[in-house]
């Protein structure tokens, strides 16, 4: 490893690594740190995606595809069942192995990697950020950059450091709670979303098949409730209702962002992206597309910063993101509460006819809307 670099990238998740990726294809030296052992481990991730989120970057590749979606449920407080065949299909990914291919694909374009390399500070020339403090396998070392880019996702700091706002007002802040199960006997081109208070106020709980009856079955409740009764209390009643002798084979939780994009995410020498910049959609709660675009519009302009020799071009990068997707996030975020009593009013009251599914091209999202 050298002591300095045009671009580093910390966190390989598949916002950092579409980074790495979009800037070594401009030939300048990249480095992306991660701080566990293995990139895209551990998982914390229901795995949805579409087809059409994805394949702008990457071919289809059946070695990272749990099954394929064809049809949403959605499942209504008083128990109706909606089942809407999708226009576009989904995926449910094998995200340790399609986060491990993101990468790789990164490596592939000149990016070096480094797993076991923990990011704890940032380096500064006066206000400009010039590089990152890292302990590799326990031992600490300072690397120079000409630019940074934070991939380090919810739990970000990087931005922080740089003095970015990066607070998310906790009442946006989802809490989300997973397990993956067995014996989930469901069908298996089929994603489940089951809404109402009981179930998971505030949010929605899902079933996504993996194949052979295997299925990750999880809740997002917004930071409100969360507050009072954690997500866990709601899958683990859900599971004892629905599913009491499914075998768990892992269990994760962690925070998902459904707000809008930070204010700032450029400051001098520092881009953020993916959950650092929170471009999750605040609709879906989905934010592995969402992440790849935002990654892959950082990536290109450090690039083009750095072959340009123009440092401040990576301020282009906040308005090439509002432009692609954060303006649409804003829009999403505004109906996002409106929503939410719709559809499960929608889903009470209404009949099947009246419903209709909306289904975004570059997100694993969907909506109802009334007709
Ligand atoms: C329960 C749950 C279910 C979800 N389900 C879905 C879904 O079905 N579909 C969907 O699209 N999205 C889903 N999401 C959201 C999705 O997982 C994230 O939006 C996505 O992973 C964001 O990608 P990222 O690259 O920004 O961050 P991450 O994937 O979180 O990657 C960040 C990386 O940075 C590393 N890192 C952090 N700090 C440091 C440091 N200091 N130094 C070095 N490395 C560091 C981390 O180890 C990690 O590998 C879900 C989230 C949760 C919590």
């Amino acid at each position: 490893m050298k002591n300095e670099y045009d671009v580093i990238v910390v966190g390989a998740g598949p916002a950092g690594s579409m980074a790495a990726r979009f800037a070594a294809e401009k030939g300048i030296s990249v480095l992306m740190l991660e701080k566990d052992r293995d990139i895209g481990y551990p998982v914390r991730c229901g795995e949805a995606v579409s087809r059409a989120g994805i394949e702008e970057f990457v071919e289809i590749d059946k070695r990272w595809i749990s099954t394929e979606i064809n049809k949403f449920s959605f499942i209504s407080p008083s128990n109706i069942e909606v089942v809407i065949p999708l226009e576009e299909q989904g995926y449910i990914l094998e995200r340790k192995i399609f986060d491990y291919a993101l990468a790789e694909s990164a490596a592939k374009e000149g990016t070096e990697i480094q797993t076991r390399a923990y990011v704890y500070n940032l380096l500064f020339d006066d206000d400009k950020v010039s590089g990152v403090k890292v302990e590799i396998a326990g031992e600490k070392k300072e690397i120079r950059s000409k630019i940074v880019i934070g991939a380090d996702g919810v739990e970000s700091r990087v931005g922080r450091w740089a003095g970015l706002k990066t607070v998310t007002d906790f009442r946006e802040m989802e809490s989300g709670t997973q397990i993956t199960a067995s014996n989930i006997n469901v069908e298996q081109d089929t994603c489940y979303f089951y809404f109402g208070e009981d179930v998971a106020p505030e949010g929605y709980l899902w079933i996504f098949p993996k194949g052979n009856n295997l299925a990750n079955i999880g809740l997002g409740v917004s930071g409100m409730i969360g507050k009072k009764n954690s997500a866990l209390s709601y899958l683990n009643d859900f599971m004892e209702k629905k599913y009491p002798d499914a075998p768990v084979l892992t269990r994760v939780a962690g925070g998902i962002p459904c707000t809008v994009t930070l204010e700032k995410i450029v400051s001098n020498g520092l881009m953020l992206v993916g959950d650092a910049a929170r471009q999750v959609n605040p609709l879906s709660g989905g934010g592995i597309a969402s992440g790849m675009i935002g990654g892959s519009i950082a990536g290109r302009i450090a690039g083009e910063a750095i072959t340009s020799k123009n440092l401040e071009h990576i301020f282009q990068y906040e308005i090439d993101w509002h432009n692609r997707l954060g303006k649409r996030h804003k829009t999403f975020d505004n109906i996002k509460m409106e929503f939410l009593i719709l559809a499960m009013i929608n889903l009470t009251i209404l009949p099947k006819q009246f419903l209709k599914l909306i289904w975004i091209k570059d997100h694993s999202v969907m909506f109802l809307k009334l007709l």
